[in-house]
């Protein structure tokens, strides 16, 4: 059984008030609360387990060594990688993405060269290979989406040449909510010999992803929206990629040796985690994928689709209000406008009601463009929300409406 009310006891943030009004937080797709187990185990962090990590030999250090890496392992167990040395800590999404793009770029994409990315890419899975694209005198392709928010995936395989080096593509939008394919795609690119990268920001928390049965090259994601602390995030990779790719930062920790005049690099994963890592963070994020573990994927999967059924019900008896992206299958995320209702505005009147929701090109202008739209209003929802919110909240923004018209 999925005990709410113990759920939220296990958030602290959920019972404060705004404003003199409860909070009702449905900005999870752009950052999760923290459950107390992950704040429990950050305040240790800091208040007495601080050593930094795989340098000193002392009691603090060796801890916080040890839990880093035990980390490490339950982000492998977690995506099912392979190994636990294809596991890279990041800062975050963004900083995974630069780091590939970097590296990745360096290693394989010349003049000429092709990247294939899609409509729907947040702003973090388009400029980096814009970016790149520019330094390297590459193209950069892209796949649409039509009117219901579904990627056009038959007319992926004309995408594909002899130049094509990557694929980029989400595994969930940030701004549809719509669940991409990623098997046949990955499939499809494989057949073209093209490895893809899985931007895992948005779909790691809603059903997570088996990296080998996806069997993507890359997997990225952060930990602030998987109930974890900001700051920390993940770079998977197939070794036999990360191996031949460069170091992305360099300093302490990713060496092996060093002499005035020369380096060698250290093996695999420190290669890529050059400096002190966030020690903290990757420990907060351990607990943060036990807890969600332990509440069960599926059961948070059943009843967050519990929470977007009574939310679409509710929101189509709003007239003038149009939900983008109508292709199955949805995360959470509900991104909408109302004819003749400013997004900002209606999400500014939200907020003086203590509802967070989200507003703007939600860092996706393209996909704002193929919409024919400026901005959207956004409701991400999570398994600590609950139905009586979201009534709450549509009664809200229909009045809001009704004010604004
Ligand atoms: N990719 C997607 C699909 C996202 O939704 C986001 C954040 O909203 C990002 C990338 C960037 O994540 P971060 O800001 O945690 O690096």
């Amino acid at each position: 059984m999925f005990q709410i009310q113990t759920i939220r006891n296990d958030f602290p943030a959920l019972h404060q008030k705004v404003y003199g009004k409860p909070l009702i937080y449905f900005d999870n797709a752009a950052t999760t609360h923290k459950p107390k187990p992950v704040i429990n185990a950050v305040n240790e962090m800091n208040s007495l387990i601080n050593g930094n990590i795989h340098r000193a030999f002392h009691y603090l250090g060796n801890v916080c060594t040890e839990r880093y890496e035990e980390a490490r392992e339950t982000v492998r167990a977690f995506l099912n990688a392979p190994h636990t040395d294809e596991i890279i800590f990041t800062a975050g999404t963004t900083s995974a993405i630069n780091m590939a793009a970097f590296s990745f770029g360096e290693r394989y994409v010349g003049e000429g060269d092709e990247i294939i990315i899609t409509e729907a890419e947040h702003h973090s899975n388009l400029v980096p290979w814009q970016l790149l694209c520019e330094r390297k005198n590459a193209v950069l392709k892209v796949l649409s989406v039509d009117d219901d928010g579904r990627l056009q995936t038959e007319k992926l395989p004309q995408l594909f040449s002899k130049k094509t080096r990557l694929l980029c593509i989400a595994q969930a939008s940030n701004v549809l909510g719509i669940i991409n394919p990623i098997r046949e795609i990955v499939a499809t690119a494989h057949a073209h010999g093209v490895p893809v990268l899985v931007d895992g920001a948005q779909g790691v928390v809603h059903g997570g992803i088996d990296v080998q049965d996806a069997d993507c090259d890359f997997y990225v994601f952060s930990g602030h929206k998987l109930y974890a602390p900001t700051g920390v995030g993940v770079l998977y990779g197939k070794r036999k990629w990360l191996e031949e790719m460069p170091p992305y930062q360099s300093g302490g920790d990713m060496i092996a040796s060093v002499s005035l005049t020369h380096t060698t690099f250290n093996t695999l994963p420190l290669k890529f985690e050059a400096g002190t890592a966030n020690f903290t963070g990757v420990y907060g994020l351990k607990k943060a994928i036990e807890y969600i573990q332990n509440v069960g994927l599926s059961a948070i999967h059943d009843y967050e689709q519990t929470l977007v059924r009574h939310a679409v019900q509710l929101m189509q008896t709003i007239q003038g209000l149009h939900i983008y992206g109508t292709a199955a299958p949805k995360t959470t995320v509900l991104s909408f406008n109302i004819d003749g209702v400013h997004p900002t505005d209606a999400a500014q009147m939200l907020d003086k009601m203590g509802i967070a929701s989200r507003s703007g090109h939600l860092c996706a202008e393209p996909l704002m463009h193929r919409f024919h739209t400026q901005g959207m209003l956004r409701f991400s929802f999570a398994f600590y929300n609950t139905k009586e919110e979201i009534t709450a909240t549509v009664t809200a923004l229909d009045k809001i409406k009704k004010m604004l018209i």
